[in-house]
């Protein structure tokens, strides 16, 4: 009762009007959802529970967490990792939110952002370069040079804060990794730019981290249990725009084989077109200080292995023809590797092929053969030059050793990879597929829930752990959330809350539904979807997003909007055409732009006031049913005899429903209508989910004329006078 006095007091004390945040911050309102949202997050600190929070927008839930998470590093010194989705979200509370709070509060503490190592310049790597300049081409001189100046400059070392534009493959030649880095023996360790950001974490309370780099640390713990992994020790966690979480989880521990990255490293060891750049002529030369280098070493270096790449790379190149013929000829498929972004799931249809089975898994085995050979003699090379341990050339030596040493992990790596890929009979709940985008090919081997393993590896681990985001109740209900994730497994510990948007979405919004459009399946819908699209643009006078559940549907909207006079008075903005930021910088200035979007832009995009004030939304952004992971995962459902689209599609795609809904109304000023062009929303049943996860704000579902006259209403009246 006391500790429950004085949370309440600690919370007043900061959020209350004339307290702490109201004195720091002009014309602060009293939001009764934060300070709710922040004293249910202390008990879950207090009672080592899970706290499952939606906050409407504009609850300012970020301050909500913070607050807690200071609190309690203060008060127990214990850690607190706060993981995001976006960069975004991460740079806002680094720099904005938790220097705030600590002047308002008066409290000082440590808090950094943690980023994975290939984000940081590895010093040795950059001084080799510059003993070196034969690695790398012209172009690349440049740019290693402008790194090399920069270097003297930077304290952090990160790639983020270099000031101009740095290519991949420059960057990949000077970033930190693990596999070449031997950490307290490297000559560099102790202005290392990795190891310095290491040390600054593990002196921090608050770590700020993305939901990769969070997954990547628990999987380093579970292969390599008692020893040091990315992050320090921590129980407490707070998951910020948590319904993202799932998909990176996905996402990060599918396995993969991609054939340019394969190449790359087949490169870096040998080239035939540029010898002198490659490692093993590297080695040589480093050799060449003996006065006679053994024969069978030297055969090794400048003929056996090179040899062998070039067998890994025909080998390669041929079971992807077998693999392009396979999918063009067996399966009477589109030319599948010349396609743009395109997916193929291997089924029990393909699996079963008989072309499958005697010639493309054989030869995907022979690959894994090959490499496995090649991946041997280098880890030859490593073990017959450690008789030169102790030498005085050897410390030169060594940096081309651990470069071999890191290329021969890799191989095994693929190899191991392969002979996975072609097995049988894949493991349990798993999904394969093939990848093309063009010029590259993946073979991707992925799970399908990944509820139990964040359960054992990541839930059990934490004392504390809070889920939050806008979006992560579907009609105001956990469950689908919980499922995915595997907290059903923890009913006992959860705590439950949604906290509505402080908006006044009743009178600020309008969500509209043309209910007389022709459905999506139908022949007419695209023309009439781009009529409606039009009169939307016209009545809101721009500032418009137009958000698409698929490429090509965007490409005809805009191509058929670009041909009239519209986009003489509205200038239109189309994704792919800028880098994302900047495209969002432009629609800003632009007075009335119009922006045509895909998926990235239904959420973390940020456009608060008159420059958006109306949202488009084309169709309900189901998932696409041929999709490998989706398709499986379906399947899988049916299988235990649920029912796959009302299960796992409606809430998914609900929960995207939402992020797109929750772009119109950033602050609590803004105002702007909604429109739905797919009229399932008010026709199916199913759309009863999507109507009751949106905030209460005024709705038309109407014929066009009946909807557009309302629309224009709206406009008018709440226009500033
Ligand atoms: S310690 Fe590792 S990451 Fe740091 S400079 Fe040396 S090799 Fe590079």
């Amino acid at each position: 009762m006391k500790e429950k006095n004085s949370k309440q007091q600690l919370l007043a004390l900061i959020f209350s009007e004339g307290g702490l945040l109201s004195r720091s911050l002009k014309n602060y309102e009293e939001r009764v959802g934060q300070k709710e949202m922040s004293l249910r997050i202390l008990d879950a600190y207090q009672e080592d529970s899970i706290a499952l929070i939606e906050a409407g927008t504009g609850t300012g839930k970020s301050l909500a967490y913070l607050v807690p998470a200071v609190y309690w590093a203060l008060k127990h010194q214990e850690k607190t990792v706060i993981t995001t989705h976006t960069i975004a979200l991460q740079e806002q509370l680094l720099l904005k939110d938790i220097p705030f709070l600590l002047k308002t509060m008066d409290v000082d503490l440590k808090a950094c952002l943690v980023k994975g190592m290939g984000n940081y310049l590895c010093l040795r790597k950059l001084r080799e370069l510059q003993d070196q300049p034969l690695l790398f081409s012209m172009e690349e001189t440049k740019e290693v040079q402008a790194i090399e100046q920069w270097s003297e400059k930077t304290n952090e070392g990160s790639r983020s804060d270099i000031p101009f534009p740095v290519s991949p493959a420059t960057w990949e030649k000077v970033a930190a990794e693990g596999e070449a880095c031997n950490h307290v023996h490297c000559p560099h360790y102790k202005e290392c730019f990795f190891f310095k950001a290491r040390k600054e974490a593990a002196d921090s309370q608050i770590l700020i981290v993305n939901h990769h780099l969070l997954l990547a640390d628990i999987e380093k713990r579970r292969r390599n249990p008692g020893q040091e992994s990315i992050l320090p020790l921590y129980n407490r966690l707070v998951i910020d725009e948590a319904h993202n979480l799932e998909d990176i989880a996905l996402e990060s521990f599918a396995q993969r084989f991609e054939r340019i990255a394969f190449l790359r490293q087949l490169a870096k060891l040998h080239s035939d077109s540029h010898p002198e750049r490659s490692r093993l002529m590297l080695l040589r030369q480093e050799l060449s200080v003996l006065s006679a280098i053994p024969p069978t070493l030297l055969q090794k270096l400048e003929i056996d292995i090179p040899a062998q790449k070039r067998v890994c790379q025909t080998q390669l190149e041929e079971a992807f023809a077998e693999l392009s013929h396979f999918f063009e000829t067996h399966l009477a498929d589109k030319p599948f590797f010349k396609e743009k972004e395109s997916k193929k799931r291997i089924t029990d249809g393909v699996s079963e092929n008989p072309f499958w089975k005697e010639t493309i898994v054989k030869s995907l085995l022979n690959l894994a053969e090959e490499i496995q050979r090649l991946s041997q003699m280098l880890n030859g090379i490593l073990t017959d030059l450690e008789e030169f341990k102790g030498a005085s050339f050897y410390e030169k030596l060594s940096i081309h050793l651990l470069e071999i040493q890191a290329i021969a992990q890799r191989l095994e790596q693929c190899s191991a990879f392969l002979e996975q890929f072609t097995q049988d009979e894949p493991k349990e709940k798993r999904v394969r597929w093939f990848e093309s985008n063009g010029s590259n090919v993946i073979l991707v081997d992925a799970a399908l829930d990944i509820s139990a393993f964040l359960t054992e590896h990541l839930f059990s681990q934490q004392r504390t752990s809070v889920l939050c985001s806008a979006t992560i109740a579907t009609a105001k209900s956990f469950s689908f959330l919980k499922k995915r994730l595997g907290l059903v497994d923890y009913e006992e510990k959860l705590m439950e809350e949604i906290y509505e948007s402080p908006f006044n979405y009743q009178e600020r919004a309008l969500f509209v539904v043309p209910t007389d459009l022709p459905a999506p399946s139908s022949p007419n819908y695209l023309a009439e979807c781009i009529k409606a699209m039009q009169e939307a643009i016209e009545i809101s006078k721009g500032s418009v997003f137009l958000l698409f559940t698929s490429y090509d549907m965007l490409q005809n909207c805009y191509r058929s909007l670009s041909s009239g006079t519209l986009p003489q008075r509205y200038p239109f903005l189309k994704q792919g055409d800028l880098p994302r930021h900047l495209l969002l910088e432009q629609f800003k200035k632009k007075e009335g732009s119009v922006l045509f979007a895909t998926d990235s832009f239904w959420e973390g995009v940020d456009v608060p006031g008159e420059a958006l004030r109306c949202v488009v939304i084309a169709k309900l952004p189901f998932s696409v049913p041929s999709d490998p992971l989706y398709e499986a995962y379906s399947q899988s459902l049916e299988k235990e005899g649920l029912d796959p689209f009302s299960d796992y599609s409606v809430p998914q795609a609900v929960i995207k429903f939402k992020q797109g809904f929750g772009r119109l109304m950033r602050k609590h000023d803004d105002r702007g209508c909604v429109i739905c062009l797919d009229h399932r929303i008010v026709k199916k049943n199913y759309g009863k989910q999507f109507l009751d996860s949106l905030p209460p704000c005024k709705t038309c579902f109407a014929s066009k004329a009946e909807a557009f006259a309302q629309m224009r209403q709206f406009y008018e009246k709440t226009r500033k006078k």
